[in-house]
């Protein structure tokens, strides 16, 4: 397998342009995970999208010790290693005891990328759920403002957002000393998030894509993505899957994509996506797919909040 091709932040650091998620539900056993991320390093990914709210901080920590134990990378320097404040951290007394809280379960003296993982706070989350009776205000600028302190301190190398859309962007960089890196949000064939991909080339900030493959799971995301019958047809006449036809696609946007998989098989069909291009038709196939959010967090949404739609929250990008 070769090397995973990567790009420069804003930042000055690279990033690879395919990363494993880590995120699911129900949350799976801890070994389960451990052994998942030591059999992706040795497929060859050297990035892993991790959270605090995944519970995977601790066994991606422990796949990297065990990696580094077993020579299959020389140094942590090697890997690329995010996580996400939770939205009941994301207010500014608490993100760098949260920062400090996701290295100690990682067993790691930095990270490469730490995003604010929502434009939202919440008072307690339990397990990736939480309630609307939870939902608190979100002092976005206080917020960033740690977030600039974590990089100062050297414990986050690049700093970014998660779930920001355009309007959203704008105000923080109003607000910002540093730029936000990377922008993380759901895209794939099916919500190609064209509006706000321009916006972020135009600032020089990265789009990573979550849910290339839509996401499917208990609690976010949809099963169309992987069931679309335009994508089936593209990927019958290519012979490659529908997940690679998606992926493959994200990538020639010129995105980082995140796939999640725990199954062997197909964490290695989905770093196969390299050395064959879709062509001008397929592309023009794809550009004319109906759009739609598929997670829209309407938790977030309350009569009295910050958010009193799910025009508000997405700021009409839904
Ligand atoms: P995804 O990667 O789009 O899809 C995951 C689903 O697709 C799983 O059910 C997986 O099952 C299946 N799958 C993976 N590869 C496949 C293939 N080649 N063929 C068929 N099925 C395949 O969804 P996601 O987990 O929502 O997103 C990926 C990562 O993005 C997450 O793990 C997380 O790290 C991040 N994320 C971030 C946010 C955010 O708010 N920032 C939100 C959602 C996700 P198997 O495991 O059984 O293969």
């Amino acid at each position: 397998m070769g090397r995973i091709p990567s790009v420069v932040l804003n930042s000055g650091w690279s990033i690879p342009l395919v990363g494993m998620g880590t995120a699911t539900y129900p949350i799976p056993t801890p070994d389960l995970v451990e052994e998942s991320i030591i059999h992706a390093i040795e497929l060859g990914y050297r990035h892993f999208d991790s959270a605090s709210i995944y519970q995977s901080e601790k066994p991606l920590g422990q796949a990297i010790s065990e990696a580094l134990r077993r020579n299959l990378v020389s140094s942590r320097d090697e890997l690329f290693i995010t996580s996400k404040l939770a939205c009941a951290d994301s207010q500014p007394d608490l993100v760098l005891p949260a920062l400090h809280k996701s290295l100690q379960a990682l067993g790691l003296q930095y990270l490469d990328l730490y995003l604010i993982h929502f434009p939202g706070r919440v008072k307690c989350e339990k397990g990736l759920i939480f309630t609307k009776e939870d939902v608190l205000p979100f002092d976005m600028k206080g917020t960033w403002e740690a977030m600039e302190e974590c990089h100062r301190l050297g414990l986050a190398k690049s700093i970014g957002v998660s779930n920001f859309t355009c309007k959203k962007m704008a105000l923080l960089l109003a607000h910002s000393n540093i730029s936000p890196a990377v922008n993380q949000v759901e895209m794939h064939p099916l919500w190609q998030q064209k509006k706000l991909r321009d916006f972020c080339e135009e600032k020089g900030i990265h789009v990573s894509a979550y849910s290339p493959l839509g996401g499917y799971g208990a609690l976010w995301g949809s099963n169309l993505v992987l069931e679309s019958e335009e994508l089936k047809q593209i990927a019958q006449a290519k012979g490659k899957s529908v997940a690679q036809v998606c992926l493959r696609w994200v990538f020639e946007q010129g995105v980082s994509l995140l796939p999640k998989s725990f199954n062997k098989e197909r964490m290695k069909e989905n770093l196969e996506i390299f050395d064959w291009p879709l062509s001008e038709e397929e592309l023009q196939k794809i550009s004319l797919l109906p759009q739609q959010r598929l997670s829209r967090a309407e938790t977030f949404v309350t009569p009295k909040g910050q958010y009193k739609s799910l025009e508000d929250l997405w700021d009409g990008e839904i």
